[in-house]
């Protein structure tokens, strides 16, 4: 949920940039000339705030809006005006009422949600739109290709319920030499040719990089809205839209051999400048991202963030209020002026920081607390 945290109170501040989020979103619509460009917004809208997201996207133009539960699209509905409101899960007979409150579309994943919804649309009278998830090869959510082929016919011999949208969701979309993309993009049209006229929607933010073959008429894209890597890693072309910052707490002197932190994991090799940030993992900053002493620095070196124009490492374990940074390096002039360290964001990819922790910036976005105080500005 939005944190209602007031900056000044609060230790970590999460600044979102939603003219980057026009911008990105513009940039996926001039890559999928031909489809209407939608918006993922499941998780409230990937941690940024569901109400701000889906304004600001409905001001540029968006229409097509994917919440993730009927709760998520009831919350939607006020910021997204007129727009169409698909919800991709959680369509049962005591919901159903609400979908039709709020004017939300729900997706059917299987023949049992078709059932309802047509029983449902039987009682109340209202004929209300759906839209129909096939599984085309993740086996996740969906219907099975054969028993979407059959309600095809079944619904189009006997009108059970108002299809307006077919869709499939990809399962590598950000690797763009699997051939599951292929495979998948083929069982996909095989299945849309038994709804016709109706809308199709397949690619999230990597199948709209995956090019044309995938826009279809309706595009989902999250993750790159947001500013992530939706494609190779690395290779990232939207423009960033999240900062996440501590609040810098204290700077300490240390001496060379002591360590830092819990576990007493890390000796300092130096005498060190150490800054102590107002976040950790109770924020949603992962310990993975430790500088030392968890399972990952096996892998991979630790998180760092960024101070006085300087990338500056994690030292030591994440604790629950509290990250520890390595500044030896920075101008004492600077660390006195400093507030606040990043931890990603502008200057630091939050892509970067994910890896750090041996996850994805999807992950690190959706679990940031509600103590985080967010801000939205514009540029
Ligand atoms: C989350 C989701 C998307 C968006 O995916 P991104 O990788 O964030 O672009 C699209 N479609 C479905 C069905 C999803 O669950």
């Amino acid at each position: 949920m939005t944190s209602t945290a007031d900056e000044r109170l609060a230790t970590g501040r999460l600044t979102i940039d939603l003219a980057a989020l026009r911008q990105n979103w513009h940039d996926l619509a001039r890559r999928s000339p031909g489809a209407a460009t939608g918006a993922s917004v499941k998780a409230q809208a990937y941690g940024l705030g569901m109400d701000a997201v889906a304004r600001t996207l409905h001001e540029e133009g968006c229409r097509h809006f994917f919440a993730g539960t009927p709760a998520e699209g009831l919350s939607l509905r006020g910021a997204a005006g007129e727009a169409e409101i698909f919800v991709l899960c959680g369509l049962t007979m005591d919901a159903a009422p609400f979908y039709r409150e709020a004017e939300l579309t729900p997706v059917l994943n299987s023949r049992h949600e078709a059932e309802i919804w047509s029983q449902w649309c039987r009682r109340s009278g209202m004929r209300r739109p759906c839209a129909v998830h096939v599984d085309t090869g993740m086996n996740r959510l969906g219907m099975e290709m054969a028993q979407a082929v059959e309600f095809a016919d079944a619904n189009a011999r006997d009108h059970l319920v108002t299809v307006v949208l077919v869709m499939s969701h990809l399962a590598c979309a950000d690797d763009r030499d699997h051939p599951k993309n292929r495979e998948q993009l083929e069982a996909f049209k095989a299945v849309a040719a038994r709804f016709p006229e109706t809308r199709c929607s397949l690619a999230n933010s990597a199948g709209v990089l995956l090019g044309r073959d995938y826009h279809f008429d309706i595009t989902r894209p999250g993750i790159a809205l947001y500013g992530g890597e939706a494609g190779a890693p690395g290779d990232n072309p939207m423009a960033p839209v999240v900062t996440l910052e501590g609040r810098i707490l204290q700077v300490r002197a240390a001496k060379a051999a002591e360590t830092v932190g819990y576990g007493a994991t890390q000796a300092l090799k130096r005498d060190s400048t150490i800054a102590i940030a107002g976040i950790g993992y109770g924020d949603g900053v992962l310990r993975a991202a430790s500088g030392s002493g968890v399972p990952m620095r096996e892998l991979r070196p630790g998180a760092s963030g960024w101070l006085g124009g300087h990338a500056v490492p994690v030292v030591g374990r994440v604790s629950m209020d509290l990250t520890a940074f390595d500044v030896t390096d920075i101008p004492r002039a600077v660390l006195e002026q400093a507030e606040w360290v990043e931890f990603f964001g502008r200057h630091r990819p939050l892509d970067e920081f994910a890896r750090a922790a041996g996850t994805i910036g999807y992950e690190v976005l959706t679990g940031l607390g509600h103590r985080v105080a967010r801000r939205y500005v514009e540029g």
